[in-house]
Formats: structure tokens, sequence, C-alpha cells
């Protein structure tokens, strides 16, 4: 894995997404190169093209040092604010072993005594080598994605991640260990229409992990995320090609849907945004100016 090292100008990066006000990126790339990532356009940045996603890390080796300034400079009124780590990086991929920005991110947070939720998200259990710094945080939860209980699957799409399996294992600690946990259940994969029993399992896992809620969100399809999961799909089977091709319509959102609401209710789960997510909604909300 190539990794450079490179220096952030800014840290706190104002967000697009739904529940966050701010997003933290230590990294630009990563190294789990899942073949779904909507983050692959981040290459524009450093020249890299969306095809080479997963084989390249830069990392931003100042980012505790720059947060430290910049969170001297927010009001009170800001400090409100909910900041996401991270939206188009893994926060604890394989480099953070060694450069641990994000551990120093969070310490920067806890010295700040920073009262707004800090919400970290992951595919990694390298996280729980940080739960000391965790627990020193105000108003902190830890959410891992999750797409599968199958982890031949898992390590199918997400390349180099931790096992499916692992990061079920990583909530219940998380939760044991007295941090507020959540479950971020996206991309949600296509052929669950076709096979309810196997996203039954996958939810009933994150109610025995004993998180606090769930996000569910559709498989978002655009062209350049598109081109890069066919890429990668095109020695699988006609009918499983095919399954993916057709959740871009509306029809399949909506058969997944009523079967998302149905087991979230056998399971006793909470769906934090009352519904499942679908990338080109939350977008068209987005103030133009902020784009
Ligand atoms: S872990 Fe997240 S950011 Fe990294 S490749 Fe997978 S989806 Fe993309």
């Amino acid at each position: 894995m190539q990794v450079k090292e490179i220096k952030a100008r800014t840290i706190l990066i104002r967000s697009r997404l739904p529940d966050a006000d701010y997003a933290i990126n230590p990294y630009i790339g990563c190294e789990f190169g899942c073949l779904y990532c909507y983050a692959s356009f981040m290459g524009r940045f450093v020249n890299e093209p969306i095809a080479n996603w997963g084989n390249y890390v830069y990392a931003k080796t100042n980012a505790p040092q720059v947060l430290r300034k910049e969170l001297k400079r927010l009001g009170s009124a800001q400090k409100e604010s909910t900041i996401f780590i991270s939206s188009v990086t893994d926060p604890y991929q394989g480099a953070e072993a060694k450069y641990k920005l994000t551990r120093g991110v969070l310490e920067v947070l806890a010295e700040d005594r920073y009262p707004g939720e800090v919400g970290i998200q992951t595919k990694s259990s390298m996280v729980l080598r940080d739960i000391g710094v965790l627990k020193q945080m105000r108003n902190v939860e830890v959410g891992m994605t999750v797409t599968t209980t199958d982890d031949a699957l898992g390590r199918f799409l997400e390349v180099r991640a931790t096992q499916s399996s692992v990061r079920f294992s990583t909530l219940r600690r998380l939760h044991d260990e007295g941090i507020r946990t959540y479950a971020f259940v996206g991309p949600l994969l296509p052929h669950f229409r076709y096979k309810p029993a196997l996203l039954d399992a996958l939810f009933g896992a994150l109610s025995e992990a004993k998180v606090s809620y769930i996000y569910v969100e559709h498989i978002n399809l655009k062209g350049y995320i598109r081109e890069r999961l066919f890429e990668g799909l095109k020695n699988e089977p006609e009918e499983v090609r095919n399954v993916y091709k057709e959740a871009r319509e509306q029809g399949h959102r909506e058969a997944l849907d009523k079967i998302v609401g149905e087991l979230i209710e056998k399971h006793g789960l909470h769906l934090r945004t009352g519904q499942v997510l679908y990338h080109d909604d939350y977008m068209k909300a987005w103030p133009k100016q902020l784009d």
C-alpha cells in the first residue's frame, strides 16, 4: 500500500450528510477499497483515477494540530455542532496503526471537552485501541458499517476491511465498555430483496450487539460508482449483476423499504432517521450556498 504524507490546510469541513454539521477526514483514500465506495471521487484532489481507489492513502500528518487551532476559533454555539469522523475515508484503516491521526484528533476533542456530539464510523476493530480516549470524551458514539453477516461476501465487496463477524463483536465490546454505539447498514445490499432471511440475520446480529440505533441506506449507483462496482462484478453470474442493475429503480427501493420496516419491528431496532436513506434525496436538501 502506497502511503504519502501531506499537510492539511483545514480539517473541520462542513458536511452535507444528515445528522452531521462537520466532517473530519484524517486521510485521503482508503485501503479497504470497497467495490461500492462512493468516496472514490476523492481521487480528483490528489490526481488519482477512480479505478485506483483502494490502492493509495494520503495521511494528513498535521490533522490534530490543525484541529486544535480550528476549535479555538469556534464560538460556543458552534461547539454544539455534530462532528462526523469520517465521511470519505475510514478513520481506522491500516495506516492509522502507524500515524495515529484519528487518535490524535480524538485526543484534541477530549482535551477541549468538546460538548457537541462526535460520531465515529468505521469498518475496523482498530477502534478498540482507543477505548481509553473515547471514555474521556463528553459526547461520543461509535458506529460500525455492516452490510452482511457473510464473511466471504464481505471480503469480496469490502476487500481489505475487518471481517463482518468481527464488526459485530466490536460493537458488542464497545457497548459493554459503556460507549454508545450504532450501526450503519449501507449500502443495503440489493439481493436482500429476494433473500430477506439474510437481512433478518443481519438485524438479529445487531440486536444482539445492543446498538442504540441503526441507519439504513440504499445503494448509491451514480455513474462513477457503477463503473467501478460493475467492473468488480463482471465475473459474477448474470442474475447477480441484474439484481444490482435493477437496484436503481424506485420499485426496488420500495420493496426493500417494506422488508426493512417489518424486520426492524421484529428485532426491536430503532431506525434513527425514521426511513431508509437514499443519497439523491438528502443531497437535494443541501442548500446551494454550501455546495
Ligand atoms: S471503508 Fe468506507 S471509505 Fe473506505 S473504501 Fe470502504 S466505503 Fe469507502
